[in-house]
């Protein structure tokens, strides 16, 4: 599997060139402000002692607190944190939210411990995190393999280390808690109503009717299964899924709301009954309009974009970094359309910001309100993607790096460099 970090420098890179971006901003922007690197152990439920390293890195707060999610995997290491937390710097300024870029990880596979081990390892690491993470400073919120439970267990954490009258003033130190917990009504589906959201802008400028469509989803977790059960109202139908477990398909049509409801039941889609196994070539290579790759990176290399068939009109990238760089030069040879992920999977963070604002203001805003302010921010972002592509005469991904670094190079150049 290829270095993402050194896809994101790539991508940066190529994208600085054609901006002409001033010399300066490049040699900040290219590397990141803060690495933390954290070995701490843990009791496990037999009595014995194991050792986990954990990871924060901050890549850039000029626009505001850094923020990014927290993945718990066997791949974590300090370059694929480096490229998630520089994803989120571009991200934010996208969709014109006042964030910066961070992200943090764990390297183990929760699916080999406990729950109570979960806890204790998530615990543990935010407290040697210490004020490394905090309300005003860098806010933790979800990724793989981590979820509200796990933002409450930060939060609990995190608040019994302060005095007793600063507690209730921090909740907003990670974002994607429970709603019971001062989370967002909408934070959970944000991220794939952000997808479906720049789904349906891209149908509307290419006359494509979504009634029509068909779709298939790499990963149903939180982005996978939100975005597959989003896009049924519209009336596509979803012919094939791939999560860890393996893939399937059915051409006649998959119900997103039962499969949701058999991967919650039995941990993966395998052994769902209305769809047939299929292997990992023949599910990218399924006959579909849109696909969705909302799992991990690399998944679309020099290797598997040639296997995508002809039919497929679009990529919307629900992961962060699915396609790397050759990946990217043979959709655009197939004149394959993508969605890059910076602007495609910015719902989750856009709602993090909604809540965080809520948590600050202690307000709680309704359903209707958080979606309607969620699509604006995806609208803009996706507007001023579309137009850069049209002004720079580039991909839509080198557009999307554009509109950040124009957006960032401009407070830069008015804030100028201390001292
Ligand atoms: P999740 O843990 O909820 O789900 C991950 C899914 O990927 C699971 O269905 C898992 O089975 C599947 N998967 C894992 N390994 C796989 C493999 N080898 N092949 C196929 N499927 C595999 O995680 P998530 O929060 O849905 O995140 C998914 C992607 O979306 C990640 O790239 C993440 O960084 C990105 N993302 C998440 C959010 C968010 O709000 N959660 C926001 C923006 C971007």
């Amino acid at each position: 599997m290829g270095n993402v970090y050194e896809t994101v420098v790539r991508q940066f890179n190529k994208a600085a060139d054609r901006l002409e971006l001033d010399p300066s901003i490049r040699k900040i922007l290219s590397m990141p402000m803060n690495e933390v690197v954290i070995n701490f152990p843990v009791k496990m439920d037999d009595g014995s002692i194991r050792m986990f390293s954990g990871y924060r890195v901050q890549h850039n707060d000029v626009l505001g607190p850094f923020k990014g999610g927290l993945r718990y995997h066997p791949a974590v290491d300090i370059d694929e944190v480096r490229a998630l937390a520089t994803w989120m710097t571009w991200k934010s300024a996208i969709v014109d939210i006042p964030f910066g870029g961070a992200k943090g990880g764990i390297q183990f596979d929760p699916h080999e411990v406990s729950e109570a081990e979960l806890e204790h390892i998530t615990r543990r690491f935010a407290f040697s995190l210490g004020c490394n993470i905090g309300p005003e400073f860098d806010i933790p919120a979800p990724d793989v393999n981590t979820n509200a439970q796990t933002m409450a267990w930060i939060l609990d954490t995190y608040v019994s280390t302060l005095p007793p009258q600063e507690r209730h003033r921090s909740v907003h130190v990670v974002t994607g808690k429970p709603v019971e917990a001062g989370g967002s009504l909408g934070r959970d589906k944000a991220t794939g109503q952000g997808v479906v959201f720049c789904i349906e802008n891209w149908a509307q400028d290419h006359e494509f009717a979504l009634s029509k469509a068909s779709y298939f989803v790499q990963g149903f977790g939180n982005v996978g299964s939100w975005t597959a059960r989003l896009l049924k109202p519209y009336g596509a139908t979803l012919v094939a899924a791939e999560d860890h477990t393996g893939a399937i398909s059915n051409p006649n049509g998959i119900d997103p709301d039962d499969l949701a409801e058999h991967v919650a039941a039995h941990g993966g889609l395998t052994g769902y009954p209305h769809a047939a196994p299929v292997d990992h070539r023949a599910f990218l290579g399924t006959e579909a309009d849109i696909f969705i790759p909302a799992a991990l990176e690399n998944q679309l290399t020099a290797e598997t974009t040639p296997w995508l068939s002809d039919r497929l009109r679009v990529v919307a990238e629900g992961a962060n970094g699915p396609t790397d760089l050759d990946g990217d030069r043979v959709l655009q040879e197939r004149q394959i359309d993508l969605l890059p992920d910076i602007l495609c999977n910015a719902g989750g963070v856009v709602v993090s910001y909604f809540e965080w604002l809520q948590n600050k203001r202690s307000e709680f805003w309704d359903l209707d309100e958080v979606d309607r302010k969620l699509r604006r921010r995806i609208d803009g972002g996706y507007e001023r993607v579309r137009a850069a592509a049209s002004e720079f005469d580039v991909d839509w991904r080198t557009a999307a790096y554009i509109v950040a670094l124009k957006r960032l190079a401009r407070l830069y150049q008015r804030r100028g460099i201390f001292p």
